[in-house]
C-alpha cells in the first residue's frame, strides 16, 4: 500500500493469480479499516498544498505520468495479462486508453475556468470561480485495471483534490503499477493513496462515513454502487457512478447485415464480454437475420480462448469461478427456454485450459424477453440474438432496461439513426460504431447505470466545487 509517500508492507496479505493459469503471481498486503482512515488523513493534510499549487504545476506532474506511463507501455501491459487475463494486444489498447486520460486531464488541468455574471444591481459584480471538492474516495473494479484508475486519478489531481483509492482485489499489482508511476512523477506524498484489500466492505464502510471524505467515486456494479451511494447520503458527500450495463445492439433492416455482423463480434467479445458497454441483447431485424447470423456464427468460431500471451488467443478467460459460473447460468437457463445455441455453451477445460477460467465463445439467437441473459448483465463471451420485425418495438424493447449505459445502432439511413440516436435511454450510443469511447468523449450512464461522467471536459467538472462570490463596488 501506499500512504503519505511511504510503500507499507505487513504480515497481513493476500495472493493475486493469474486467471488464465491458477498460478499465484503475487502477494499484496491485506488492508484494513485503519489503513483507510490513515490514508484519508495523509490526503487531508496533503490536501492544501496540493489546491494550493497553480494549475501548471499539478499539469507537470501528470504530464509526466503519461510520459512514464508511454515509457512503460509493455511492462505495464504484461502485467495486465498475467493479472487480469486479457490478450495482450487488447492490453496494449487499454494501456493506451489509461494514458491519454493522463494526458487530457494535464491539458483540462490549465481550462478550469471561471466566470463573471452581470448584476442587476448597477454597485454588484458576481465572480464565479471553482475549487477542487476535497479529498476523494476512489474504488474502482478489475476489468480495466488501469485504465479505470487514471480516468479518476487523471481529474481529480488535476483539480486540486488528493485521493485515497482502492482497487479491486483481483487486480491489486497493477494498481499499485499506476501509483509507482505517480511516485516516480514526483508527486508530493499524500496526495495520492492506496490502500490495498482483499475485503472491500470495511474499506468502503471508512470511505462513506469519514467526514473528510468529500467525493466519492466508484465503477463496479450496480448493487454495489447503490450501497455505496446510500452510506454516502447522511454526510451528502458528492458520488460519480459508473455501474453496470445492458446494452442493445440494434440491426435494422437496411442496415449491411455482415458489417454489422463483424461489428458485433469485434465488440461482444472485446474482454471476453467483461465490458459494461458490451452488447447484451443484439436486436436483429427478422428480414435480414440469416445473413446476419451466418456471418456473426462464422466470426465467433474463429475466436479462440487461451492464455493472453499466446497470440492466436483472442479470447481470455473470465476472472473468477463466480463469473463461469453466472455466465453458464444464464445460457442453460436461455437453452432450457427455447434459444438456438449456434456455438459455445460450456466451459473449456481442455489443452491446457484446465486451471484457468475459460468459456467458449457462445452464439445463442432467438432469445426472448423470458431469458436470464435478456433481463441480466451478462459480463461474459455469450451473444444473445433478438429477432425484431417493427423499428417503434425495437426501440420500447432496447430501453425497457433498469439500465442506460452504451447502445449500439447499425443503419445506412441518416433520419433513423437520428430518431434512434434520440429516443434511446443511453449516455453513450455508437452509430455504425462499435468504439464510441475516448478521452476526449464523455463517458456515463443514464437511470441505474450511473451517476456523472467520466473524461471529457466534463469529467474534471465532478471534481469541482462552484463558488459564488458577489462583490459590491
Ligand atoms: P464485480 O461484481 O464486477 O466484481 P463489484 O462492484 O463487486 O463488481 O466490484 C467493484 C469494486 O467494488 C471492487 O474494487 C470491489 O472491491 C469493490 N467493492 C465490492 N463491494 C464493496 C463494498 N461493500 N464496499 C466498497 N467496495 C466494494
Amino acid at each position: 500500500m501506499y500512504i503519505d509517500g511511504e510503500w507499507l508492507t505487513s504480515d497481513s496479505q493476500f495472493s493475486v493469480s493469474n486467471p488464465a493459469t491458477g498460478e499465484i503471481i503475487g502477494h499484496v498486503v491485506d488492508g484494513d479499516a485503519t489503513h483507510a482512515k490513515s490514508a484519508i488523513e495523509a490526503a487531508s493534510r496533503a490536501l492544501p498544498e496540493w489546491a494550493a499549487q497553480t494549475a501548471y504545476a499539478r499539469s507537470a506532474h501528470l504530464y509526466r505520468a503519461h510520459q512514464l506511463m508511454q515509457e512503460q507501455h509493455a511492462q505495464l501491459a504484461e502485467l495486465m495479462t498475467r493479472e487480469q487475463g486479457k490478450p495482450l494486444k487488447a492490453a496494449m489498447n487499454e494501456v493506451k486508453y489509461a494514458a491519454d486520460f493522463l494526458l487530457w486531464f494535464a491539458e483540462e488541468a490549465k481550462r478550469i475556468y471561471g466566470e463573471t455574471i452581470p448584476s442587476a444591481r448597477a454597485d454588484q459584480r458576481f465572480i464565479v470561480q471553482k475549487q477542487p471538492v476535497g479529498v476523494v474516495a476512489a474504488v474502482t473494479p478489475w476489468n480495466y485495471p488501469i485504465s479505470m484508475l487514471t480516468r479518476k486519478l487523471g481529474p481529480a489531481l488535476a483539480a486540486g483534490c488528493s485521493v485515497v483509492l482502492k482497487p479491486a482485489e483481483s487486480t491489486p499489482l497493477c494498481a499499485i503499477a499506476v501509483f509507482k508511476i505517480l511516485e516516480e512523477a514526483g508527486l508530493p506524498a499524500g496526495v495520492a493513496n492506496l490502500v490495498t484489500s482483499n475485503n472491500p466492505k470495511p474499506i468502503g464502510d471508512v470511505f462513506c462515513t469519514h467526514p473528510a471524505v468529500r467525493k466519492l467515486t466508484f465503477t463496479g456494479s450496480t448493487a454495489v454502487g447503490k450501497q455505496l451511494a446510500t452510506a454516502c447520503a447522511p454526510q451528502l458527500k458528492r458520488v460519480s457512478m459508473e455501474l453496470g450495463g445492458h446494452a442493445p445492439f440494434i440491426v435494422f433492416e437496411d442496415a449491411d447485415p455482415v458489417h454489422a455482423a463483424k461489428g458485433a463480434a469485434l465488440v461482444k467479445f472485446l474482454n471476453t464480454g467483461q465490458a459494461c458497454i458490451s452488447p447484451n441483447r443484439i436486436f436483429v431485424h427478422r428480414s435480414i437475420i440469416e445473413p446476419f447470423l451466418a456471418t456473426l456464427t462464422s466470426r465467433v468460431a474463429t475466436l479462440q480462448a487461451g492464455d493472453g500471451f499466446n497470440p492466436a488467443n483472442s479470447i481470455g478467460p473470465l476472472i473468477n469461478e463466480a463469473a463461469i459460473a453466472k455466465v453458464d447460468r444464464q445460457v442453460q437457463d436461455a437453452v432450457a427456454r427455447g434459444a438456438a445455441l449456434l456455438a459455445g455453451g460450456s466451459r473449456l477445460t481442455d489443452n491446457g485450459l484446465e486451471n484457468g477460467c475459460f468459456y467458449g465463445a457462445t452464439l445463442l439467437s432467438n432469445v426472448t424477453p423470458d431469458m436470464l441473459i435478456y433481463q441480466e448483465e451478462t459480463f461474459g463471451p455469450v451473444a444473445a440474438v433478438v429477432p425484431f420485425d417493427d423499428e417503434d418495438d425495437v426501440i420500447a424493447m432496447a430501453n425497457d432496461t433498469t439500465y442506460g449505459l452504451a447502445a449500439y445502432i447499425y443503419t445506412q439511413n441518416l433520419s433513423r439513426a437520428y430518431h434512434a440516436f434520440e429516443q434511446l435511454h443511453f449516455g453513450i450510443i455508437g452509430i455504425n460504431d462499435i468504439n464510441p469511447t475516448s478521452a476526449a468523449a464523455p463517458f456515463g450512464g443514464m437511470k441505474e447505470s450511473g451517476l456523472g461522467r467520466e473524461g471529457a471536459r466534463e469529467g474534471i467538472e465532478e471534481y469541482l466545487e462552484t463558488k459564488l462570490g458577489g462583490l459590491s463596488i
